[in-house]
């Protein structure tokens, strides 16, 4: 069983045979494009650390959705930037914030791309941590509460699934919980199932304004060392109502996409984070990479490596060249 009789090069003759047993193949509807939500008007503020992505007003990020769907990416998740931040977070849950005000604008104007919105605490509070704090210390039980708030405004604003990503023990159920008190059965929940205490967000920092005034997210996001963990605590999520799980960052944790792909029968969703997404434009701009080569090999692996659904700050540079 081997040479001369076994030659892997005869399928690799010329692109249209390549084409034939090519084993992934990445399309638009794998894409889900994660967009930043601000205040005021005609505001598009450039995010130096992620060149190519905004900080945008509801009037902007209509545009921007509504040219993201025409590119056939079916899906967005927002971030919001609030006016104000406090220690309760209140704008999270407020029915006039930012992301309520734009999940309703882009679903008058773009009723069939599926809004997906961020849950977590830390874009709203003073202190950028993704709960609730006394004496220095992130609570648990009381966060549930305002994420649970939270995931239930933006139902109510339209949101077509919630994605929580604070980490938090049992916000799932939390959520679930009041989602379904409140008649809203039928939306699904991505949870930010095995997430990561990463550098690789640091980029995100200055795009959502969340960078924490004191400690680190170590006591609540996993240890970028730990693969067993991840299985456990994507059981528990799924054991409490999560419709699809999600592993991030993504590139440095293939290894975790894959073990939850093969152990769970749920969709798999990656984050394909900002560092990752900085690094491939700096190198870039460098001229030391091919960038779109490297886009579309990153955003492929992602895809082999067992990721459904990608979450990614390349989704339009991505469409775009799916469409040539
Ligand atoms: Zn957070």
């Amino acid at each position: 069983m081997s040479f001369p009789i076994h030659r892997p090069r005869r399928l690799r003759t010329n692109k249209v045979v390549r084409d034939m047993v090519r084993e992934t193949n990445l399309t638009q509807n794998d894409l889900i494009y994660p967009m930043f939500v601000t205040f005021g008007k005609g505001v598009k503020k450039k995010i130096s650390s992620m060149p190519g992505c905004s900080q945008m007003s509801v009037d902007e990020i209509v545009k921007e959705a509504q040219n993201a769907y025409k590119l056939g990416i079916p899906a967005i998740i927002l971030f919001g930037i609030p006016e104000h931040k406090d220690d309760k977070g209140t704008e999270a849950y407020n029915p006039k914030g930012v992301v309520q005000t734009a999940i309703k604008a882009i679903k008058d104007k773009v009723p069939d791309l599926v809004v997906i919105t961020d849950v977590c605490m830390c874009e709203y509070m003073s202190h950028g941590h993704c709960g609730v704090i006394k004496n220095g210390k992130i609570l648990n039980d009381p966060t549930l509460e305002l994420l649970a708030k939270e995931a239930l405004s933006h139902a109510k604003a339209g949101a077509d699934i919630v994605a929580p990503s604070d980490m938090m023990d049992g916000r799932i159920m939390a959520i679930r919980t009041i989602l379904d008190e409140n008649g809203f059965d039928n939306i699904p929940i991505i949870s930010y199932a095995a997430k990561y205490a990463s550098a690789f967000y640091a980029p995100f920092r200055e795009a959502a304004e969340s960078t924490p005034s004191f400690g680190d997210r170590r006591s609540y996001q996993m240890d970028p060392a730990n693969r067993r963990e991840a299985i456990k605590e994507v059981a528990l999520d799924i054991e409490e109502g999560a419709d699809i799980v999600m592993v991030k960052p993504a590139l440095s944790y293939m290894d975790i996409i894959s073990d939850v792909k093969d152990t769970f029968d749920v969709p798999v969703a990656a984050y394909n984070v900002s560092g990752e997404y900085s690094m491939v434009k700096a190198a870039a701009k460098l001229g030391w990479i091919d960038e779109t080569r490297v886009m579309m090999e990153i955003l492929t692996s992602l895809k082999r490596a067992g990721a459904d659904l990608i979450l990614t700050y390349h989704a339009i540079d991505a469409a775009k060249e799916l469409d040539k």
